[in-house]
């Protein structure tokens, strides 16, 4: 699947993370001649030192220079952090070249480096802090009494171990990794999966409307609500007229075809809020929750007289008509009591010459005439 595992890490924010770092190690490093002037002073042993000295100030400089190059050079920033995790324990090390501790400080830019699981850039800052420490041993190390020539070899095969450990580190990391985004990669399939069976579950597929199933779902978690809340909802069923005989006059192609328009016209006749479904054959159910009876009824009716004035080049240009029964919601009126009451509304609509809507009324039932 396209995604970037490597953004899992999110690598720029680290970046940042680390040149901030450097920069805390610079303010560290300031503190550190505070410390070592402190000693200094009361041992005797060590000459003052300015508190920001002019390695300080290059340390800065060089990092300054690496965050403008991090700006301009993206391509390159994981190297450019790299080099300035190798940049600080070069000045540093430069600076307090007595303090033996601080030639730890050269395992950083390898440490760092394992953070992005490439072999490359480990060895990339293994050759730096190689290099970084033969340098410093020429420059300065090798002038005070702690060091020997041996050491250049002891401390470049230190430097070497802590590569391997690096480079296993980041082996076993990408092992990882390839398990993690193959286990990504099956639970991204089976959520498409679980989609598009949710939409077969859910929807018909010849009309693309809701289906019988997700229609009694969607009414009963309505109903519910109509319990408690005051809601205004309106059931109709719509039942195509005389369909029987497109289909045995025209073919099931034919009828197939206009079953599709029909419900393509009721989708765009109602408003985002009204819910359709395709209750099964030649049958659909809308269902109004956010107005009067009247206005519904003005809605069912403008359906009915678009649907009866649409031709249909299958059927030779003929149109086909509909019948709709529809029942009001009230207050304790159970799902199965509002589905009845609208289908003996349609029941009557079609008795009484079909083509027409009737409303449901337990006393006295209304019917409009095309
Ligand atoms: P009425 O006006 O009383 O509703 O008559 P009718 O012919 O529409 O009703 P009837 O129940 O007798 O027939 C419904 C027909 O709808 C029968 C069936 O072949 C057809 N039908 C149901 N589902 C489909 C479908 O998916 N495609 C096609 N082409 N026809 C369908
Ligand atoms: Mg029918
Ligand atoms: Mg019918």
């Amino acid at each position: 699947m396209g995604f970037d595992f490597l953004q899992l890490i999110n690598l720029p924010l680290w970046n940042r993370k680390l040149l901030n770092g450097y920069w805390i190690l610079i303010g560290l490093s300031v503190l550190l001649s505070i410390v070592y002037n402190a000693i200094g002073s009361s041992t005797g042993y060590y000459d003052a030192s300015p508190l920001i000295s002019l390695n300080t100030l290059w340390m800065c400089i060089g990092l300054a220079v690496l965050e403008l190059a991090n700006f301009w050079l993206k391509r390159w920033n994981d190297y450019l952090v790299i080099i300035g995790g190798c940049l600080i324990p070069f000045v540093l090390i430069y600076s307090f070249p007595e303090d033996s501790v601080l030639l730890t400080m050269l395992y950083l830019p390898i440490v760092i480096s394992v953070i992005y699981f490439q072999p490359r850039k480990v060895i990339f800052s293994a050759v730096l802090s190689v290099s970084a420490f033969l340098a410093l041993y020429t420059l300065c190390l090798r002038d005070t009494a702690l060091y020997s020539d041996t050491d250049l070899i002891t401390m470049t095969i230190v430097l070497m171990c802590g590569t391997v450990v690096a480079l296993g580190i980041v082996s076993r990391g990408s092992e990882l990794l390839k398990h993690l985004r193959q286990s990504l990669a099956s639970s991204q399939d089976l959520m498409v999966r679980n989609v598009l069976m949710d939409k077969q579950l859910k929807i018909d597929a010849l009309t693309e409307l809701y289906n019988h199933m997700s229609f009694h779902e969607y009414l009963e978690k309505l109903i519910e609500q109509g319990e408690k809340y005051d809601l205004s909802i309106q059931l109709a069923v719509v039942d195509i007229d005389h369909f029987k005989k497109v289909n045995d006059t025209y073919g099931h192609r034919a009828g197939d075809a206009v079953l599709k328009k029909v419900a393509l016209s009721i989708k765009l006749l109602v408003s985002a809020n009204d819910f359709i479904a395709r209750y099964g054959g030649e049958e659909f159910v809308i269902i109004f929750t956010d107005m009067e009876l009247n206005e519904a009824l003005i809605n069912l009716e403008n359906i009915r007289m678009f649907i009866a004035e649409q031709p249909h080049e299958e059927l030779g240009g003929e149109p086909v008509t509909i019948s709709i029964g529809v029942r009001d919601y009230r207050k304790g009126c159970t799902k199965e009591e509002l589905f009845a009451g609208a289908d003996e509304a349609l029941y009557e609509a079609k008795r009484g010459g079909r083509n027409r809507t009737v409303v449901y009324d337990p006393e006295r039932q209304k019917t409009t005439d095309p």
